[in-house]
């Protein structure tokens, strides 16, 4: 039913918890693992989904793919759970003013107070305890199930896909599989890097694949496919990118093509923001390839 806490059995103990929306962002879906230890991938299924969840389960451990809002919203409501997050997005999980540093708003803009309330009022974040900060190839043993950490950077610092290597299943987080593609719009997130995540993820042998925003994808084979097109949005956007370099352009010039976004989502100002770190993201990375040069106004093509 839609709107109501669903657990969707998909491996023995394991079992899928749809967010809000199916998902969609400002939701996103979790995991729930019901062994010895009872663990909860990411918190930002909605508030009431959550509070019920926490009615009905006695969680031991929330485990926070990263230190996004829509991952983290509801920590607040697991009061016994041990909160465990990669060491790199700790800070973030623990602190609403660092999440917002991160997402590149200078102090005292009106672009910063809208994100404020966007956070706090919007999502209804707030500051989290993190008790565990764990690293790449760390194993939570649940009892009868082993969880691993992989650490997948790009998206953020410390963005970590979840995997149960006996029953051949990842939990994706934001490497979600989505046709807008990769997101790399914070001062901590890594075009190079999520490249390299994704390939990675592509190596192991998943047949069952939990994005956070997406539907539940089955099958090696179609893992890989999604996993493919999804990468290669990075380099459809590169390519617009470069062919609009063909003569010199201002960093707000490109910014107004949406490139990346194609149309901008309100609130307006936050999304061009977006648009214009992840655009600046693909011009160092051209610069740096010597495909780009900075000029005195902005760049263009070598
Ligand atoms: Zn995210």
């Amino acid at each position: 039913m839609r709107g109501a806490l669903n657990y969707i059995e998909i491996a023995n103990k394991i079992f899928f918890i749809p967010g809000e929306k199916d998902g969609r962002y400002p939701f996103s879906n979790s995991l729930f693992i019901d062994d010895d230890i009872k663990v909860l991938i990411d918190t930002g299924m909605g508030h009431k989904l959550a509070a019920e969840l926490a009615k009905e389960k006695k969680i031991d451990l929330v485990l926070i793919s990263h230190g996004h809002e829509d991952h983290t919203a509801c920590n607040y409501l697991f009061k016994d759970a041990k909160i465990c997050c990669h060491k790199l997005d700790a800070p973030a999980v623990r602190s609403v003013a660092k999440l917002k540093e991160l997402y590149g708003s200078p102090p005292g803009t009106e672009l910063e107070k809208s994100l404020d309330s966007y956070l706090r009022d919007f999502f209804g974040l707030k500051d989290s305890r993190v008790d565990l900060e764990f690293e790449n190839s760390h194993v939570f043993d649940l009892g009868s199930i082993k969880l691993n950490v992989i650490h997948t950077p790009g998206h953020s610092a410390g963005h970590c896909c979840f995997s149960v290597p006996s029953e051949h299943l990842v939990f994706l987080a934001d490497i979600d599989l989505s046709t807008f593609g990769p997101w790399y719009g914070c001062m901590d997130s890594d075009v190079d890097r999520f490249i390299t995540s994704i390939g990675n993820i592509k190596a192991l042998d998943f047949e069952v694949a939990i994005p956070s925003h997406k539907p539940i994808t089955y099958g090696r084979e179609t893992i890989n496919k999604k996993l493919d097109v999804y990468l290669n949005k990075i380099f459809e956007r590169e390519k617009k990118l470069t062919d609009f370099l063909n003569k010199e352009r201002t960093v707000p010039e490109i910014v107004l093509q949406a490139f990346i976004y194609q149309e901008f989502p309100e609130p307006k100002g936050i999304y061009e923001h977006f648009e214009k770190i992840m655009i600046e993201k693909h011009l160092e990375r051209l610069v740096r390839k010597n495909l780009v040069t900075r000029t005195n106004s902005g760049f263009k093509l070598l």
